[in-house]
Formats: C-alpha cells, structure tokens, sequence
C-alpha cells in the first residue's frame, strides 16, 4: 500500500515561516523531511528524546543531545521531533525570532515541558509570553487515551484544572493536547495565540503512527519548524 504524503500546516504563524506536522510519509524521516520543504539535511536538527523535561538552547553545535525540547534563535535550521500518539508542539516568537519545539507525552506534560520551554524562551531570548504563537499537532486524543488514576493525576498537579479529561464509564479519558494548551495559557500565551489539530492518531492508523494502535514498535511522524528564509 501506498502511503500518502501529509504535511500539515497550522494556520497560525503567518508565512514567514516554515512550519509544520507530518503523518506516516515523510514521518520524521530528515531525508524525505529534507526533500518535502527543500532544506538541507545536515541543518534539520532533533534531540535525543528521553521523556525528560530537558528544554535544549540550540546554539551552532549540532551535535545530538538529550532533550525533549528546543528552543533556538538560529535561522535557517529545522528543528523538529517525533512522536506516535505523544503531543508534538511548535512555537515561534516573531518578534524576537525564536522558534521552539516541543515533545509532551503525559511525562512529559507532568513535568510541564511546554511551560519551562515558554521560560526558557523568556530567559534566554527575552521572548514575551504574549508574543508567542503555539501549535500542537496530531495526537491521541480523549476519545482513545484511557489512563490510569496515577497518569491523570500527575498530569492535572502540573496543569491545573481544565477541561482535559473526562470520566467515561469508569475509565479516565486523558487529552493531553487541551492539557498542554491549559499549561500554555497560565504561562501568559494568549489563548487565540494557540491553535489545536482536531486529529487523533488513534482514530487515523492510515495517516499517523499510533503507539497504543500499534500495541508498542512502530514508526515516528513529527514536528518541525524553522526560520529558512528572510
Ligand atoms: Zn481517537
């Protein structure tokens, strides 16, 4: 079977930028990524992830690190990661042109990776919350993430109340893509800064790699944005 080629453009950014989610094809391949948006492999650049609430400061060293987000101010590099039911999230400053990606499983998302990436690029970059535009791309969403008791609660210490969760017929249906989205506005991004895909990776094993769907080893699609042209 063919597998179609899908990048999905949020349509928050504007179009001085290059960002955008995958599905299966080009998945987080950097070859076919590189070939999708006509950017040089050796500048797409994705940690080393571990589920770990490390927010990487990208400079000019390109070697791999461990980190579960990057923030840079460094044009014409592609940053991305990838995921398989985990949230992948994109952020961009275009005041003071930093960019940033970000991988929040419910690990991460427990240990607020989005919030410290959106104080890293306060810290570092002197970037405004107000300023900053956010997207979050396909996941797994309620409809198909069932948890339990002790995932929703470290998720709901870090986040706070939102509507995120439900409870259906004795199970607790996880969204953790409204879950990072109730991390992001606290943190002072504006809520119309924020956009949500309505898709769940679940519910599309044609389009998108599902961890849970594939019942563990399965492919990778992912996030990536970058500053490649002035
Ligand atoms: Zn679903």
């Amino acid at each position: 079977m063919r597998v179609m080629e899908i990048l999905i453009y949020p349509d928050i950014f504007g179009k001085h930028i290059t960002a955008f989610f995958t599905g299966k094809s080009p998945g987080a391949d950097p070859e076919k990524i590189a070939g999708a948006v006509s950017v040089d492999k050796l500048n797409i650049y994705m940690p080393v992830q571990k589920h770990t609430d490390k927010v990487l400061v990208l400079d000019s060293d390109l070697s791999p690190k461990i980190a579960d987000a990057v923030i840079t101010n460094n044009r014409g590099i592609l940053i991305g990661i990838q995921v398989a039911d985990c949230v992948p999230v994109l952020l961009y400053d275009a005041k003071r042109n930093v960019i940033g990606v970000v991988h929040a499983g419910w690990r991460g998302t427990a240990a607020s990776i989005l919030k410290k990436s959106i104080e890293a690029m306060h810290e570092r970059f002197a970037s405004s919350p107000d300023d900053i535009k956010i997207a979050i791309g396909p996941s797994i969403r309620w409809c198909c993430y069932h948890v339990g008791y002790d995932v929703l609660e470290s998720v709901e210490k870090a986040t706070g109340i939102g509507e995120y969760h439900i409870n259906r017929g004795g199970a607790y249906c996880l969204d953790l893509a409204s879950a990072n989205k109730y991390q992001a506005i606290p943190a002072g991004v504006p809520k119309e800064n924020i956009w949500v895909s309505d898709e769940c990776t679940y519910c599309h094993p044609d389009k998108f790699y599902s961890y849970r769907f594939a019942k563990g080893t399965t492919g990778r699609q992912g996030g990536f944005i970058g500053m490649l042209h002035r």
